[in-house]
């Protein structure tokens, strides 16, 4: 098990400080000393290796490894390729990218200018979401001080070397957040995912070599780089020897907690701490003294864990399943995401629950894939049956059917969108059945839905 005493932050160790997210402030924190170091001091495919040698692997949802995405990069290509900055944070519940670009914006920004130099990107688009304005307008000021200051623009530090970052506002959708979607409405078009290969590293922004990388992800980049290798490794835990595929999760990672919880807020801790010490120690327990019924591990789109449902290997309940890339999985849940942990009382109805997710993703569907437009919306209309008191018995075979059909792991979507809207379906119908057969059998009205409007008719 992971320690998280006495650990102290790293991400978030300057967000309280006075004026965090002016260049001075930084700088007097030793803030760029590391790009200018890595600059004068190392080639660019030497700083490659020590990200993959990190271990790194992406903090958005995927968890890829950084450093060998990277290195998908065709080698000596004639023309530009790009880093875009994924700060489309669209994940309900989920606000550490957040944080990091509102209270210390130029920990995320040496992170783009170190990684932008180890793939040799000229330009670095940072994409994101409309919702976030005072994100935009701090990082607006940020970049503007890094050009005043001689860190972008042409020639940097005499190096050479030469960057410019464009900060390009979304128009708000969760798809943007899904890196090709992201890509299209980069270049002026409507957020449709494309289908891959290619991926992003070989055709993406422009039809050039793109990385597309999340905010948090770079600022570990930052981190890296500055306390080395070692220090990254030695925090979170290693692969677990019976999952072949399982690469390690290493570092710190910033966690959201969110939901019926006594102190929802941003927590640095390392990878691997487990969904009942963070809620329970770090989030204040479970609001009104309730007991937690369900969890969120990583976003809605992960799925749900049952609090009370005893682990297979005997250890504890899926409440103990520690928040890494290999834990939440081997509870059935789609992965860690991105550390968005949202608790669920034991006063909530999962019916209600299911509804409100399917709604959201309903909505947020793109529709170009048949089975994801129509699923996600049929899914909706029997949740609106069943929440309506108004069930059948054949519905929840209907919907865990839908829901193991529709996404790129069955293999009928372009897009993960429509796995994470299966996901929390399938879950909560395998792990809470007995309380939707209840419903169904007693033909149970959510106290959430309004009487139908009596409309007049002439
Ligand atoms: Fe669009 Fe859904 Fe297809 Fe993704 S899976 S491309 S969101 S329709």
């Amino acid at each position: 098990m992971v320690s998280t005493m006495n650990y102290e932050p790293v991400l978030l160790a300057r967000i309280n400080k006075p004026r965090s997210q002016q260049l001075e402030g930084y700088r007097q924190d030793g803030g760029y000393e590391t790009f200018a170091r890595v600059l004068r001091e190392m080639k660019p495919e030497e700083v490659v290796a020590r990200v993959k040698e990190s271990g790194l692997r992406g903090r958005g949802g995927a968890g890829f490894p950084t450093g060998i995405k990277w290195a998908f990069l065709p080698k000596n290509h004639p023309g530009p390729v790009y880093l875009a900055v994924n700060a489309d944070e669209s994940e309900p519940c989920t606000y550490n990218n957040r944080i990091l670009m509102e209270k210390d914006p130029h920990q995320v920004l040496e992170g783009v200018l170190i990684s932008s130099y180890a793939i040799q990107a000229r330009v670095a688009f940072f994409y994101i979401r409309y919702e976030y304005g005072d994100a935009y307008r701090i990082l607006h000021e940020s970049i503007d001080e890094l050009y005043q200051s001689g860190l972008l623009g042409q020639n940097i530090l005499n190096s050479g070397y030469s960057l410019d970052i464009v900060l390009h506002r979304g128009a708000g959708a969760y798809i943007c957040g899904e890196e090709t979607g992201l890509i299209e409405s980069l270049e002026g078009k409507r957020a449709w995912p494309r289908i891959k290969p290619p991926f992003p590293a070989v055709e993406g922004a422009f039809r050039k070599p793109t990385i597309v990388n999340n905010v948090e992800t770079l600022a570990c980049v930052t981190q890296i780089m500055r306390r080395g290798v070692e220090w990254f490794r030695s925090l979170g835990v290693p692969p677990d020897p019976k999952n072949p595929r399982d690469l390690g999760s290493y570092g710190p990672k910033l966690y959201t907690l969110a939901g019926h919880v006594n102190e929802p807020k941003c927590v640095e801790l390392p990878m691997g701490v487990t969904v009942r010490e963070l809620v329970e120690r770090y989030g204040g327990g479970v609001w009104k003294g309730r007991k937690a019924k369900a969890v969120n591990p990583g976003g809605i789109s992960m799925g749900f864990l049952r609090c009370d449902l005893p682990l297979k290997n005997g250890e504890g309940t899926e409440y103990d399943i520690p928040l890494d890339f290999n834990g939440p999985g081997r509870a059935g849940c789609l992965g860690l995401g991105t550390g968005a942990v949202t608790v669920i009382d034991d006063q909530t109805s999962m019916i209600d629950v299911v509804h409100n997710v399917c709604q959201f993703f309903s909505h947020e569907s793109c529709g170009q894939c048949t089975p994801c437009r129509e699923g996600t919306g049929w899914m909706l209309k029997i949740m609106e049956r069943l929440r309506r008191g108004r069930g059948r018995r054949e519905d929840l075979d209907i919907l865990l059917d839908v829901a193991e059909r529709i996404g790129i792991i069955p293999g009928t979507t372009i897009c993960g969108l429509a796995d994470g809207a299966g996901w929390p379906v399938k879950t909560a119908i395998r792990k809470f059945r007995d309380e939707f057969e209840a419903a169904i059998r007693e033909g149970k009205v959510s106290r959430y839905v309004r009487p139908l409007e009596v409309v007049a008719t002439h």
